[in-house]
């Protein structure tokens, strides 16, 4: 796309101003459960409705109207057979209280599923029921803490890089651990300062590999011995698979807990608050820690299991999100080991192809190969009276959704790019000519951007101190 680029813009007033309101005269509802007063409806007919929200679509930006290179969140194109395969009434129409004899084939989905993650993260069990990425972290964290607790050993930090992905310290700080950040060197973790911070304390370190500056860090298994040796555990935030598929495992690092991000990696969107699953996958000697229930298989067939002996107990109501499961699955069982392979090969060629074109313009801290995301910093935007914010706000009028900026804080005025395994070359190529010609724009157009979108700059500081997220029904 390019400069041309403009997004519809309609004047919309709110369905519920639009139209006349209708007022429902009899409630049908019996009275013990009926409001005091009936919801006010506007009375449109269907099709206005229908174009009310066509409309709306066409100011929004999403996955499938273009780029969407939002590094650490693996914003790639989910296949529409895996929302057909979650539509199916055998699919929507399982109730949980279903008795298990006849929930066989969910629950052989469910045990699949459970495999196939654990052979993807090396680990020996996996539990599908966390309900997103952080989600699974505090559930990795709380089994942790119990497996400690079990040994009677008392340990109260948890050990991260300053590379961490936000919801790490916030999961740490959620379990009551205190926060040992050590600092990075060449964008790696610093083997002396891990060193240094491990003892008699350490509950667990964690990190995400390849790190969030798109590094692979090499030094995981050596890592992990000094983590051992101390008597902590070690957990890997695997949100972004897309740069070890069918490659390496963190298994293979020798990590002990991981969880999964099905709605990054394993084709559910994401981006609008849905639902999300982040199972998480434990080794042999953690197995019986996992939350209950998990699926189980026996010579009678597939059931739930409620007793683990060491189990942390339950996470979420019923099974984890089913639907995301299932889109997972269908998914992973597609593509088969190969077309994981695959996309983890696609993903860090065109990461690094987009890397090279983009170099010219901005610096890249830490020169060398990356994985499946880079980042760059804006720090020379400063010399022309600009930010990286400014150059993020630029790409919208030429039709890319914006990389995602300021993270991580080690990098001044950071821009973390992920372009995922589903773009083509022509599409990467549109990318980075439009990067050029910004780049060559005077300040004032940049500035003042964006101008071809259906809402302009927003006073991001006002969004957040003075938000108004519900409409409130008028009297
Ligand atoms: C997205 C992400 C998470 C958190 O996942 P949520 O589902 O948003 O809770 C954790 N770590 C990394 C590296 C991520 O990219």
């Amino acid at each position: 796309m390019s400069s041309d680029y403009r997004q519809a813009r309609y004047e919309e007033e709110l369905l519920m101003e639009d139209g006349v309101e209708r007022e429902v005269e009899e409630n049908p509802l019996p009275e013990n459960i009926a409001r005091e007063r009936a919801p006010k409806i506007p009375d449109l007919p269907k099709h206005e409705v229908v174009r009310y929200f066509n409309r709306l679509s066409h100011m929004n930006y999403g996955i499938d109207t273009g780029l969407y290179p939002l590094g650490s969140c693996t914003m790639k194109y989910n296949p529409k057979y895996t929302e057909k395969l979650a539509s199916l009434p055998e699919a929507t129409s399982p109730h949980p209280y279903q008795p298990e004899e006849f929930s066989q084939g969910t629950l052989e989905i469910m045990w699949e599923l459970q495999r196939q993650l654990a052979e993807l993260g090396g680990m020996h069990s996996v539990s599908l029921q966390p309900a997103a990425g952080a989600h699974g972290e505090i559930t990795g964290l709380m089994i942790a803490h119990q497996y400690h607790e079990n040994n009677d050993d008392d340990r109260n930090e948890v050990i991260m890089p300053d590379t961490a992905h936000g919801t790490n310290p916030a999961s740490v700080s959620m379990m009551g651990y205190n926060l040992v950040e050590i600092p990075s060197e060449d964008g790696c973790v610093d083997m002396e300062a891990l060193e240094e911070a491990v003892g008699d304390n350490t509950a667990a370190f964690m990190i995400t590999n390849p790190n969030t500056l798109g590094l692979f860090e090499t030094d995981a298994c050596e890592m992990a011995e000094v983590v051992h040796d101390a008597g902590g555990l070690l957990y890997y935030d695997g949100a972004n698979l897309n740069a070890i598929m069918g490659k390496t495992t963190p298994g293979k690092m020798n990590f002990d807990i991981m969880h999964f991000n099905l709605h990054k990696t394993f084709s559910t969107p994401h981006g609008g608050g849905g639902p999300g699953s982040g199972p998480i996958g434990v080794t042999e000697e953690l197995a019986s820690y996992l939350p209950v229930p998990t699926v189980e298989k026996d010579d009678e067939g597939y059931r739930l299991n409620y007793d683990l002996e060491n189990s942390i107990g339950r996470v979420k109501g019923f099974y984890g999100n089913w639907l995301v499961l299932l889109k997972a699955y269908g998914y992973i069982t597609k593509e088969g080991r190969d077309g994981l392979e695959r996309a983890t090969e696609r993903a860090v060629l065109n990461s690094n192809y987009l890397r090279k074109k983009l170099e010219p313009h901005l610096d890249l801290p830490y020169k060398s190969l990356r994985k499946h995301e880079f980042v760059l910093s804006g720090k020379k935007l400063k010399d022309k009276g600009l930010k990286t914010k400014d150059l993020a706000k630029r790409l919208l009028d030429y039709g890319y959704h914006a990389p995602t900026i300021y993270f991580p804080q080690l990098v001044d005025e950071a821009l973390m790019i992920e372009p995922t395994e589903t773009e083509t070359k022509e599409t990467l190529d549109g990318f980075a000519e439009a990067f050029a010609s910004i780049m060559a724009e005077d300040e004032e157009t940049i500035k003042d951007a964006p101008k071809n979108t259906a809402v302009r700059r927003v006073d991001e500081t006002k969004a957040i101190r003075d938000s108004t997220l519900s409409y409130m029904m008028r009297d």
